[in-house]
């Protein structure tokens, strides 16, 4: 028995564009496998995930995410401005180039360059898609239950992945 309805703990497949509120694609999974992922577990923005609860393998539909259900709020305080002095010698100081900040607690915060100045850096940590509105044409193409494995680390495997 395969499951028909996606429902939470169920491993999804779907095709998938996303584009901006200028109407430009951002990402998709055209001409690329279905992406996968474990319903009900985090692995994508809150909005999707309630949007796709309930769908059947062959729906086709839109799905509109405010900032607040997709990537979050932009917090302007998650920009950055720090002196090269502080980065490591032989950095590439180049907008787009990803550092890695090191936050209160010793976690690791990736972060993006947006501005080179003259003797200093802007780094950004906010998600790149922060504050935005998303729009996603979405196709589901296969559902399968979850195995105990995927429910235990809360999110898909691929077929015949298996990791500790
Ligand atoms: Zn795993």
């Amino acid at each position: 028995m395969t499951a028909q309805t996606i429902t939470n703990d169920t491993v999804v497949g779907i095709h998938y564009t996303l584009k901006g509120e200028d109407g430009e694609t951002i990402d998709s999974s055209a001409g690329q496998p279905p992406f996968i992922y474990l319903q009900g577990h985090g692995q994508v923005v809150p909005g999707l995930e309630s949007a796709l609860l309930g769908k059947n393998v062959g729906d086709k539909f839109p799905v509109e995410i405010s900032a607040e259900d997709g990537y979050g709020d932009y917090v302007a305080e998650m920009s950055m401005t720090f002196p090269k002095s502080q980065f490591p010698e032989g950095a590439a100081f180049e907008v787009d180039n990803e550092f890695e900040l090191v936050g209160e607690n010793n976690e690791v915060i990736p972060a993006r360059i947006t501005a080179v100045e003259a003797d200093s850096i802007t780094l950004d940590a906010n998600h790149p898609l922060a504050g935005k509105k998303l729009f996603f044409e979405i196709e589901i193409v296969s559902l399968r239950a979850a195995t105990a494995e995927e429910l235990e680390h809360g999110h898909a495997h691929g077929v015949g992945e298996s990791h500790d």
